[in-house]
């Protein structure tokens, strides 16, 4: 494939924008080649600026379950917009979304909208300290929860490709807050609340991380969180930005029986336009302003247009729930495909699905947590990634991230991926 007017595209973007882009894993650093500049999306597929099709299984890193351009969702995202793009006021389809999704998760009672799942992350945890007052909070290794300052702690993906543990421009002070734990390790959990029985607000997990690669937590480890939350007056926040609507209707909440006390959401409740939101009981959520004293405000919270294509994208998925079954045999399919074209090739790959989410490391072991993740071969996985990119397979540039399934990828174009695979996989070897 050519990449000319991509690679010029990408100088340009150098010239004004910090490393051409406006977040860091676009930049394709932990890989070969430079990004293709998108020109467009038509259902399951993109296309760049030099012409070239890709199957597209990054989906704007989540958000687009009905794919690109999904009729309905254009639709009402153009009504609305003709009704005017904002106006900081109150509006009806903000109750109509929060409706849907106090309706959908038993953990919501009320829910707050933001514009992004840092956003909405940033807000829960200000949410747990000033309903707990406490000051320390908890999180897992490889866990990503947006950038906000508090939660930039060895938090996966785009910081685990830059090996950057945390960032300069995060005081010390701040952090010193947030303590670490392993993820499917307990014990850990258990001497953090030794260290800090009575100060930590809340614990804060990725139920199925999607951050370190996909890795799902164990369900007696989320049990154990669950009672050692409760023992200790701390609270359980579920970050389903990635998960919710992508594991099941309910993300990890459909799937495991352990419930959280707090939610945060993001990616497919916007179906591409920037909204997260964070959701609890009343009692909890009544502490948040102008009910209760916690801060919290945006000028663009709830816009509109932002709200109506939510709105229709989980409007549809509610009245197609048997979606999730296809999501979880199409992803299921491609993941077998590639342990299959692994194995011919004698390269090492250990597969994960939850419903339209997959994930695959080149390791020889399963992976629990953040160090196992840590141990893939970086190296043939960059080489797969250009390899299927040249063949016009568009999958995250990372090996720390989640690939995703949306309605418009056909069985067919799972077995083109597929064949495509064997090829790569076969050439990487030879
Ligand atoms: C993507 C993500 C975030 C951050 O959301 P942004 O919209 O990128 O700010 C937070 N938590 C999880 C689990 C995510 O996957």
């Amino acid at each position: 494939m050519a990449y000319d007017k991509s690679i010029a595209a990408f100088e340009e973007a150098y010239k004004v924008i910090p490393g051409g882009v406006d977040s860091p894993v676009r930049a394709f650093s932990g890989v070969e080649g430079t990004p293709p500049f998108i020109e467009r999306g038509e259902g399951g597929y993109l296309f760049d600026i030099d012409g070239n099709r890709y199957i597209d299984y990054v989906q704007s890193w989540g958000p687009l379950i009905f794919g690109h351009c999904d009729a309905q969702i254009e639709a009402s995202v153009i009504e609305a917009v003709k009704r005017g793009l904002s106006f900081g006021a109150p509006t009806t389809v903000e109750t109509e979304l929060a409706q849907e999704i106090v309706e959908l998760f038993d953990s919501i009672d009320k829910v707050r909208f933001v514009s992004s799942g840092t956003e909405a992350v940033m807000s829960a945890i200000r949410l747990a300290r000033g309903a707990t007052g406490r000051d320390n909070i908890l999180k897992f290794t490889g866990c990503y929860h947006g950038h906000s300052d508090s939660l930039l702690v060895e938090a996966g993906s785009g910081l685990a490709t830059f090996g950057t543990p945390s960032s300069p421009g995060v005081p010390a002070d701040l952090t010193k807050h947030t303590l670490l734990a392993t993820y499917n390790d307990i014990e850990s959990v258990q001497k953090c609340f030794a260290e800090s029985p009575d100060d930590i607000a809340c614990v804060i997990i990725e139920p199925i991380a999607g951050n370190m690669g996909l890795v799902p937590a164990d369900e007696e480890f989320l049990k154990q969180l669950r009672i050692i939350c409760t023992e200790h007056g701390a609270l359980l926040i579920f970050d389903e930005v990635m998960s919710g609507f992508r594991a099941s209707l309910t993300g990890a909440q459909g799937i495991s029986s352990v419930k959280p006390d707090m939610v945060t959401l993001g990616k497919v409740i916007g179906a591409g336009m920037p909204v997260g939101a964070f959701g609890a009981k009343a009692k909890i959520m009544a502490h948040l302003s102008p009910e209760g004293p916690v801060y919290q405000a945006g000028t663009l919270s709830g816009n509109p247009v932002a709200m109506a294509a939510g709105l229709t994208s989980l409007k549809k998925l509610k009245a197609n729930p048997e979606l999730y079954v296809d999501f979880t045999a199409k992803a299921t399919k491609l993941m077998d495909g590639f342990a299959k074209a692994a194995a011919a090739a004698n390269l090492p790959l250990v597969t994960e699905v939850r419903g339209s989410m997959f994930g695959f490391f080149f390791s020889e072991k399963a992976v629990k947590n953040f160090d196992d993740a840590l141990d893939n071969d970086s190296d043939t996985f960059a080489k797969f990634h250009k390899g299927m990119l040249d063949k016009g397979v568009y999958l995250a540039c990372s090996s720390y991230e989640t690939g995703f399934i949306c309605t418009q990828i056909s069985d067919e174009m799972i077995d083109e991926t597929i064949e495509i695979a064997y090829e790569v996989m076969a050439n990487i070897k030879g």
